[in-house]
């Protein structure tokens, strides 16, 4: 009879019901399965035994033989050890034991050969190994040694119980033994055949005892492609039945407004990204599905002409649509350039914030539900119930990374009126398209694997003629110097920002910071002659305003800033960000800081300015930041630095939960296992082809247990 892999683990020979306990509190491994699925953290070699004599300060784990020459208690104040000489014929060490004193003690005998195996400490002059592995030579010799022996994950707890790496590899070789190392394959005969990808059991096989390192390295591939397939699989699909379950209004014309627009008042020539982009939106809105697409756009990439042209499809279809942002600041700059771009073509278009008066609110619903407004451009303000349109075609999210799912799915709500679905048989209301962009570059290797439920465009190229902004690191007590350029620059005419760090925790002293470089600029700038502003977080939503509105119209030259200024204003005649205590900030938000500047013709230049003290973290930080200009690249490094967890989306995406791939360094895994998804499921949409019943049978397995590991059994 073949085991069942959901046999609970107590059943497994050696395991019994204390160590089980343990297994399960300490590392969920509850079954069968979850042992199996047990992936070792690393391989050490353990056909190598080392000399006492050869071992060095720092060294990894070492294997041992020698002789137990006597014991000693030792008593300390926080308790008591067991230290134990052990001796080879080259010298002597300690192994000391914290815990389990009286039961080692009377299990180990002196004068006897053993093996010991732990890593060693350098204390005292003499080398020592806590807890180690500790075995008979004439015990050790029956078992296989391998150059490649499995080291398991495990915990304090685990180790200080005697579940030693040497209990856990016991129990997996019984594990292989009574399930005789045979597991259902999970993948097709095409594309194992194709990736001469190893058995499923072969690679558990080997990525537990692997042979060779040539066969552990094609079982660590064959596993990753399948963790990661299955994730693109499940994405994919739910893409795929998100389009043909979701209706969406189909925008068949493209007329009047985008076409009037595209050839008399176009301000400028679009970038092929642009041009791109665009084409995508235009098939999504054409298509009878809903668009749900997320535009990634570094800063500065033209992302609002996009967005402006695919309002104009929507309005030449009929259709009113809507833009939101985040912050009051950009909603109202947002505003501003497209009621430019609306005047000509006369359109309709309204601002709506959480500062609207309630006349103008009377208004703008009364022509939202009627029918006359036809553009709707606001804060949060937005979703609030109150506001209704006759017909929303079209929803736009602004810095998408502000907003949770939550807020994009109440706008897909906003179309409730009477809206006759296009292929009739769609019950309820027709959610409007929705286009979600975003200035925070997520490497595209991550964003497919997170925002799978969106289709993605880029905005990779910057717009002609962007002179690239010189960043520069400087040095606290280089300060003065950054001021005499400072006066340079605005003598020239450019204005400046100023920004300094403000963390929560430590509120107070960032504020302390801010109003102590504000009072050295007001020395240093005196008026009349200069003009400043300063915006925190503490002042007033009006007094930020009119404090930004100062700046931008260009009456005040050097804005100081707490972080607020972060996200979307332009203000073209900018050209110098000084980034204060630059060390303290993170490499997305030095690198949105800094697309604040560049936007107009002249060069621009960004100053990071620091202690001498800094991490080779920040060190890494500040030195990407003076070395590129890229967006995109920027986000690898920062990735690689933080690892995904910090990004948004990745908490619900499972990508953290990945056992055993890493989608930052197994990228190109990710690709194909992505290739291969995507075209299982062209050839057969429904996984129902002989060839993919394994597929099908993995991938329901996987979502009724929403594990990937807990898929085979
Ligand atoms: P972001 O992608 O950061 O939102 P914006 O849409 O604000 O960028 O565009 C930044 C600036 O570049 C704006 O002043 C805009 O008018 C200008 N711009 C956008 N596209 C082009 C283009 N193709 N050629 C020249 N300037 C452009
Ligand atoms: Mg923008």
């Amino acid at each position: 009879m073949s085991v069942n892999l959901q046999t609970p683990i107590d059943y497994l020979k050696g395991v019994g019901p204390n160590r089980a306990d343990l297994l399960k509190s300490e590392l969920s491994i509850h079954t069968y399965q979850d042992l199996l699925n047990l992936f070792p953290n690393r391989y050490i070699d353990r056909t190598r035994y080392y000399k006492i004599n050869e071992l060095q300060q720092n060294s990894a784990e070492v294997q041992i033989i020698g002789q137990i020459t006597s014991f000693k208690e030792v008593a300390k104040k926080r308790g008591k050890r067991l230290v134990v000489t052990f001796q080879d014929d080259t010298s002597t060490m300690e192994l000391v034991w914290f815990r389990g004193q009286k039961w080692i003690r009377e299990s180990l005998k002196t004068n006897t050969p053993y093996v010991i195996f732990g890593k060693t400490n350098w204390y005292n002059g003499k080398f020592s190994m806590p807890h180690p592995d500790i075995e008979l030579v004439s015990e050790h010799e029956k078992n296989l040694r391998s150059a490649m022996q499995a080291i398991y994950p495990s915990t304090e707890k685990l180790s200080n119980k005697g579940i030693t790496n040497r209990v856990v590899s016991k129990i997996m070789q019984q594990l292989f033994l009574e399930t005789k190392g045979k597991f259902v394959e999970t993948l097709s005969e095409t594309i194992k055949g194709e990736l001469k990808l190893l058995s499923k059991s072969e690679a558990l096989f080997n990525i537990h005892f692997p042979k060779s390192p040539e066969l552990l390295a094609r079982a660590q591939f064959r596993l990753k492609f399948e963790e990661l397939f299955y994730i693109q699989l499940q994405l994919i699909l739910k893409n795929l039945i998100h389009k043909s379950k979701i209706k969406g209004f189909t925008f068949d014309q493209v007329g009047h407004y985008f076409n009037t627009f595209y050839k008399e008042h176009l301000p400028f020539e679009l970038t092929n990204a642009q041009k791109r982009v665009l084409k995508e939106i235009r098939s999504d809105l054409g298509s009878q599905a809903q668009m749900n697409r997320l535009l990634q756009g570094d800063v500065g990439s033209g992302k609002t002409i996009v967005a402006f042209m695919s309002m104009l499809i929507g309005l030449d279809n009929g259709f009113q649509c809507c833009l939101m942002a985040p912050t009051e600041i950009l909603s109202v700059q947002h505003y501003n350039s497209l009621h430019e771009l609306c005047k000509p073509l006369n359109i309709s278009i309204k601002l709506l914030t959480g500062s609207s008066k309630t006349s103008e609110r009377k208004e703008i619903h009364e022509s939202l539900e009627n029918g006359d407004l036809q553009i709707l451009v606001g804060t949060h303000a937005l979703l609030e119930d109150k506001v209704k349109f006759k017909n929303l075609g079209l929803a736009i999210i602004d810095e998408q990374h502000r907003f949770g799912v939550a807020q994009r799915s109440k706008l897909w709500k906003k179309s409730t009126t009477q809206n006759i679905p296009p292929l009739g048989e769609t019950k309820g209301a027709v959610p409007p398209h929705i286009l979600v962009m975003t200035a925070t570059p997520i490497p595209r290797t991550l964003a497919m694997s997170i925002y799978g439920d969106l289709d993605i465009s880029v905005i990779d190229e910057l717009p002609a003629g962007r002179k690239p902004i010189k960043t520069v690191h400087r040095y606290d007590n280089n300060r003065l110097k950054v001021f005499k350029f400072i006066k340079d620059e605005i003598a020239k005419g450019r204005q400046i920002y100023v920004v300094y760090p403000l963390i929560q925790e430590s509120e107070k002293m960032d504020y302390k910071d801010l109003m102590d470089g504000y009072e050295s600029i007001s020395r240093e700038f005196p008026m009349p002659n200069y003009q400043i502003s300063i915006v925190h977080g503490k002042m007033k939503s009006e007094d930020k305003d009119y404090e930004m509105q100062r700046f931008a119209k260009g009456e005040t030259q050097i804005m100081v800033a707490t972080t607020v200024i972060e996200v979307g204003v332009n203000v073209p005649n900018a050209s110098v960000m000084v980034i204060e205590s630059a060390e303290r900030f993170g490499l997305s938000q030095l690198h949105q800081l800094r697309g604040r500047v560049g936007r107009g013709a002249e060069q621009s230049y960004c100053i990071l300015m620091t202690s001498h003290k800094l991490s080779s973290d920040s060190k890494t930080r500040l030195q990407t930041m003076v070395h590129t200009n890229d967006g995109f690249e920027i986000a690898e490094v920062d990735l690689k630095l933080r690892g995904p967890g910090d990004i948004m989306g990745t908490q619900q995406s499972g990508v953290l939960n990945l056992r055993i791939a890493d989608v930052i360094k197994d990228k190109d895994i990710l690709n194909q296992a992505r290739y291969y998804a995507k075209k299982v499921l062209h050839l057969d949409p429904t996984l129902t082809l002989p060839e993919h019943k394994a597929i099908l049978y993995t991938y329901k397995q996987m979502s009724k247990y929403r594990n990937i590991w807990n898929y085979i059994s």
